[in-house]
């Protein structure tokens, strides 16, 4: 899977993409991540990006031409254009599971006051935003973006049956977890995981699942129904 990440910092995404899984996927292949400047497609020798908006008002616009260029440089039939907005449909993991399907994304990242609408009409296909809140900038929410639809794409996280049982997955959030030692400041590890009986461990990780939920998330739609008290 490409992405071709649109921002006038492309510096930016440095840390965040060069570690962990994302770091592996990239270089076994599986994701190919390309920061694209914005500035690259200016056309005055001050490479400016931004003006004053139309009508007056604090603030800078990101330019339409240079954008809409950077855009169409990078784009094929096979793209889905897609710019982060506080004002975009949220994204969750139902909507990172069908962007992990396509082929290439493009992700704009805006600054500023944001973008100028005539470039959101004509070029970008869908607009997601990462929470209710307002960044100083969208290259926070492409890695955020990046990270959520990576998990999906085949090969990127070690074991496929990773992320079946966590958070959102089923309706309700994951049980809780353990490791060694097996006493922590007097707080023993729940004897049944120490059991090795997998039918009584599936079992404990279900209803504690549900109790999760019903404690920190009573609003997720529960799917497991009640839990087994016996
Ligand atoms: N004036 C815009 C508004 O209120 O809708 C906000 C612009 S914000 C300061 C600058 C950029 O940060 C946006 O163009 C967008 O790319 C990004 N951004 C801010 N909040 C975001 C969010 N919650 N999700 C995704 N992108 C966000």
């Amino acid at each position: 899977m490409k992405f071709d990440v649109l921002s006038l910092f492309p510096n930016y995404f440095q840390g965040p993409l060069s570690e962990s899984m994302i770091a592996r996927a990239q270089k076994s292949e599986l994701l190919e991540i390309n920061c694209v400047d914005i500035r690259d497609y200016c056309k005055d020798k001050h490479k400016q990006a931004d003006d004053r908006p139309y009508g007056g008002g604090p603030g800078m616009v990101m330019m339409a031409e240079p954008v809409s260029e950077a855009i169409r440089a990078m784009k094929t039939s096979k793209s889905k254009v897609v710019y982060l907005s506080p004002q975009g449909k949220p994204l969750d993991q139902k909507l990172a599971k069908e962007l992990s399907k396509e082929k290439h994304l493009i992700l704009l990242c805006g600054h500023y006051e944001g973008v100028d609408q005539r470039v959101l009409e004509s070029d970008v296909d869908m607009e997601i935003s990462i929470g209710d809140y307002v960044l100083t900038n969208g290259c926070l929410a492409a890695c955020v973006l990046i990270d959520v639809v990576a998990r999906f794409v085949p090969g990127v996280l070690g074991h496929p049956e990773s992320s079946a049982n966590d958070s959102f997955e089923k309706g309700r959030l994951d049980c809780p977890h353990y490791t060694r030692p097996q006493n922590f400041e007097g707080k023993e590890v729940p004897e049944v995981l120490l059991s090795g009986n997998h039918q009584e461990i599936d079992k404990w990780r279900q209803k504690n699942a549900f109790l999760q939920t019903q404690k920190k998330r009573p609003d997720l739609n529960l799917v497991l129904g009640e839990p087994n008290n016996e």
